[in-house]
């Protein structure tokens, strides 16, 4: 069984998708990471991708189809996928549901839920290892990552950036999340990230348990 992750930015779908594709041995697939690394490299592709992502827009669908079919056709058999940052829009859905239904691939769709005001106090005051990418919240006290690396501030974590990406998830993901209502599981994100992570785990765990691909 597959899982598609949905979540306003700041919801902790990274941290909570790492968690259960570790729990469950599934593949993570992060779209937003996948973009980043394109987004390093010295082409004419990996330069428009940046200039994109740090201005808190959406990639431009064909890129990320291309990124997510590679990964899924290059799978070893069996094993099951967690979806974090896609779909983002209804295209995307479409081409992802498409993508799946020919793999043969079952998935289910899950929910979690925050406020925009949570979004936006834990985007201002979060920050990132340079090195593992681990998210850190702002009651983090120490300068330093567990993995030794400095942590910073993301480049698209800034007031404008965060409101467009805001903007996008409220206009182009939430009725791409329309799409999958009638078996939708909704996880409240509002408490801190353990106690999201243990209910998490808890819904999941039935989930997982039903006949998979
Ligand atoms: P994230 O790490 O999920 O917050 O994503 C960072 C950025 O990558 C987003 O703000 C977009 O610019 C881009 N991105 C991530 N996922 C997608 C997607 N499914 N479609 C288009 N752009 C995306």
């Amino acid at each position: 069984m597959d899982i598609i992750f949905f979540g306003m930015q700041g919801a902790g779908k990274g941290t909570l998708g790492k968690a259960v594709a570790k729990k469950y041995n599934m593949q993570l697939f992060e779209t937003g990471a996948e973009l980043r690394r394109l987004s390093a490299e010295s082409s004419e592709l990996g330069h428009k991708v940046k200039s994109i992502i740090d201005a808190g827009h959406l990639v431009d669908n064909a890129v990320v189809m291309e990124i997510v079919e590679n990964f899924v056709q290059n799978l070893k058999p069996g094993v099951s996928i967690l979806f974090d940052g896609i779909p983002r829009k209804i295209e995307q859905a479409n081409s992802l549901n498409t993508l799946l239904d020919k793999n043969g691939r079952k998935y289910r769709a899950v929910l979690i839920n925050i406020s925009r005001e949570t979004a936006l106090k834990r985007l201002t005051t979060r920050r990132i290892c340079s090195v593992c990418k681990t998210v850190y919240p702002a009651d983090y006290q120490n300068d330093a990552c567990e993995c030794g690396g400095e942590l910073i501030t993301r480049q698209d974590d800034n007031p404008q950036s965060i409101e467009t990406r805001l903007k996008a998830f409220e206009e182009e993901t939430l009725p791409a999340i329309e799409l999958y209502k009638d078996n939708l599981i909704k996880i409240d994100g509002e408490p801190k990230i353990d106690e999201v992570e243990k209910t998490a785990l808890e819904i999941l765990n039935t989930v997982m348990n039903e006949p998979s691909n």
